[in-house]
């Protein structure tokens, strides 16, 4: 029989497997997202079903992360990873094998929501063939992306085409801050439905422990002042300014003892990630900053909390950045954050109350902007205090939910009306 409970979701997040290890192979802030939401969700009695594809054969085919929510991975196109710029032909298939699922399990998903535009073009897809509300959120998009690319790839008009049918077509997309929405309406378009719903944070784990507490763990000396990065390899995270800001910190002359730069996240030798690495690595070398400089690979469960507590300042200094989890996460640490002023990072760093903004690339003005939290202790526990109260009000992952749950809701009460999707090619 079939199963059209008005609480059952499905998300799906083709790219971004929630049950993934974070903070590496293109694994960050989108899966974070899908799988603490789904959790969230499910605690408010939805019953959440998550779909990605498998990208390696011994991935299990479901992954139960509570009794109600669960990933559940989809055989499309072959089981090992594959970049972002290259899965677009395999969506028929990822479409194919949803709806094998659903006969198998007799269920029929009413609301879908997607995550990033692959997953748009699936939502649109299954929308031709079932009546249902599509949600969506775009995490990143094109027309901002491309505008800082001087190659753009193949499938950058496929995209950019998805991206505005999908706007102009959903029952209502998810911008996650102001400044995309804004983007939204001035590069992609003036039609369709947008509510902001921020990205969130565990706050019980972040913040748990005190800096004394997590440099005693992490075995750094507690006069030690620490500069961190938190994210993956990536040019368009900047990692290279934030590095060149250090090499150019006063600091290096009346503190040199103590300066610290840690640059966390997961790398695989020889792939995108591995090379931007050893890239970063070349100019820390170049500088002279080795000796000051560590490279703590990934950082996970039992460690994320605790570097971003034990840290003086956390540098997020991307060239974009639609939202910005790590933002987020180093306030909820009581870390104040110096941020690119770009995208998302403008709505969570409060310039001079929970951090500093400065302008991307800008290597000068985030030095001058580390220096003075770092030269600044008192300044540095107010600016920590300000940002964990900012995340506490408006960042926990309930408060998204709750958020999300009351849109999911207004949809699924009102009647469908057939979406009439545009004719995209795979
Ligand atoms: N992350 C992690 N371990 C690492 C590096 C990153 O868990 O070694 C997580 C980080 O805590 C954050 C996410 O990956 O939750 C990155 O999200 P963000 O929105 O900052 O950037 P994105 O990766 O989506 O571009």
């Amino acid at each position: 029989m079939l199963n059209l409970n008005k609480n059952r979701i499905a998300l799906i997040s083709v790219t971004g497997d929630p049950a993934a290890e974070i903070g590496k192979e293109e694994a960050g802030g989108q899966n974070v997202y899908a799988l603490q939401v789904g959790l969230a969700l499910a605690k408010l009695g939805w019953k959440v079903d998550m779909f990605t594809r498998r990208n390696h054969p011994e991935q299990a085919a479901i992954v139960n992360h509570h009794p109600d929510c669960r990933t559940i991975r989809l055989n499309a196109g072959p089981a090992k990873f594959i970049g972002r710029d290259k899965i677009f032909e395999y969506l028929p298939d990822f479409v194919k094998a949803f709806q094998e699922f659903q006969d198998r399990e007799g269920i029929q998903y009413s609301l879908i929501h997607s995550h990033y535009w692959l997953s748009s073009w699936v939502g649109m897809e299954l929308s031709k063939h079932q009546p249902l509300r599509l949600v969506h959120t775009y995490h990143s998009l094109g027309a901002v992306k491309y505008q800082s690319v001087s190659d753009k790839p193949a499938i950058a008009t496929t995209r950019l085409a998805t991206e505005k049918a999908c706007l102009e077509t959903a029952d209502r997309i998810i911008a996650t801050s102001p400044q995309e929405q804004a983007h939204m309406r001035k590069l992609v378009s003036n039609k369709g439905e947008i509510e902001v719903i921020p990205c969130g944070t565990d706050i019980n784990r972040f913040g748990s422990v005190s800096r004394t507490e997590a440099r005693a763990e992490l075995g750094i000396k507690p006069d030690a002042k620490v500069v961190l990065y938190v994210g993956r390899f990536d040019r368009r995270k900047g990692i290279e300014t934030l590095v060149r800001a250090v090499g150019q910190s006063s600091l290096l002359e009346s503190d040199r003892d103590k300066l610290q730069l840690i640059i966390g996240g997961g790398y695989r030798p020889g792939q995108s990630d591995g090379i931007e690495r050893d890239r970063i690595h070349g100019i820390v070398k170049e500088l002279g900053i080795d000796d000051i400089t560590t490279f703590p690979g990934q950082l996970g469960k039992t460690n994320l909390h605790l570097y971003y507590a034990a840290a003086d300042v956390c540098v997020v200094p991307s060239h974009y950045e639609p939202f910005g989890l790590v933002a987020i996460e180093a306030m909820a640490s009581r870390t104040p954050v110096v941020a690119s002023d770009v995208g998302g990072l403008k709505f969570t760093v409060v310039p001079e109350i929970t951090g500093l903004l400065a302008p991307p690339k800008d290597e000068q003005a985030f030095a001058v902007a580390i220096d003075r939290i770092l030269s600044n202790p008192e300044w540095r526990d107010e600016l920590g205090g300000s940002g964990c109260l900012r995340v506490e009000l408006a960042f926990s992952w309930e408060s998204v939910a709750n958020r999300l749950a009351l849109v999911y809701n207004q949809l699924l009460t009102q009647p469908v009306i057939p979406m009439n999707p545009p004719v995209l090619a795979a």
